[in-house]
């Protein structure tokens, strides 16, 4: 193997068939075969060498294997989690309840947070690094997602007020397992419809159970929604994300549930995220 800056470069342009950021991609898997972070990787550059692994790590992403599954780590609110295929990515679109949840709340800090469908933790984890006095619970319907949840939990340093609860919403009375009285409830359930066309990276490698939610792609919604009254404190909010076409149906669910709603877009213009309050 020759210097790294030119292993990137060829890495990067073999990329560009399959992936929508070949450079960036490049630079993650050759910071990661080299055990330092990317803004080391760039500063040292042209000093290093491209390790020999390297190459077997751009082969797995030309098979568009995701890069978080092929580093195993993934940066969300700034913070680093660790990912496997049993949970969904954390993108950075997600990223916008927490931003909402601080502007909302300001420093009249939430109490009691719960996150449906937790999945790597991301959300509860970034919310209760952002609220210390906070404890906060995730809930999922999959026991290998809160195995992650619990070590992303550990690594943080948030295990005191973390807690994680194996419980899947499709089953009746789900909500009694949980009390009442939360003052900020994050989601981000399944929202795709089963006949959206996927690109081969999410498709081909992330967990279909924290996708796919029925042709409309609002089965966990109609579930979710319903329910939302019997967690929620009488000033309480929950910030429920959903896809970029689905601002309508949604709030149509919400408002026939008697909750005032209100629309927010991410940074991209797309509607993202809707608030919800009695
Ligand atoms: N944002 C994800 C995607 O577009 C979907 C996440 C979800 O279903 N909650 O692939």
């Amino acid at each position: 193997m020759g210097d790294a800056a030119s292993a990137l470069r060829e890495a990067a342009q073999g990329l560009s068939e399959i992936s929508d950021s070949p450079r960036l991609d490049a630079e993650l898997l050759m910071a990661h075969a080299l055990r330092i972070d990317r803004s080391e990787l760039l500063l040292k550059l042209p000093e290093l060498k491209a390790p020999v692994e390297f190459s077997a790590l751009v082969e797995r992403r030309q098979k568009s294997e995701p890069i978080a599954h092929i580093t195993g780590m993934k940066e969300f609110w700034g913070l680093d989690f660790q990912i496997t295929p049993d949970v969904l990515i954390p993108r950075p679109d997600s990223e916008l309840l927490i931003d909402e949840a601080v502007r909302i709340f300001g420093s009249a800090h939430p109490h009691r947070i719960v996150d449906l469908g937790t999945g790597s933790g991301a959300l509860v984890l970034a919310a209760l690094h952002e609220f210390p006095e906070a404890r906060g619970l995730g809930i999922d319907a999959s026991s290998a997602a809160l195995q992650i949840a619990h070590n992303n939990a550990d690594s943080l340093g948030l295990t005191d007020r973390a807690s994680f609860m194996l419980l899947d919403w499709t089953e009746a009375d789900w909500t009694s397992a949980l009390g009442s009285g939360f003052d900020l409830i994050l989601a981000n359930p399944p929202y795709v419809s089963t006949l959206a066309p996927l690109s081969a990276d999410v498709a081909g490698f992330e967990p279909h159970q924290a996708l796919f939610s029925g042709a409309d792609g609002l089965d966990d919604y109609r579930i979710i929604i319903p329910a939302l009254e019997k967690l929620l404190s009488l000033t309480g909010l929950a910030l429920l994300e959903i896809g970029f076409d689905q601002a309508k149906p949604v709030s149509k669910i919400a408002t026939d549930s008697g909750y005032h709603v209100e629309l927010k877009q991410d940074l991209g213009g797309n509607d993202r995220l809707l608030v919800l309050r009695r």
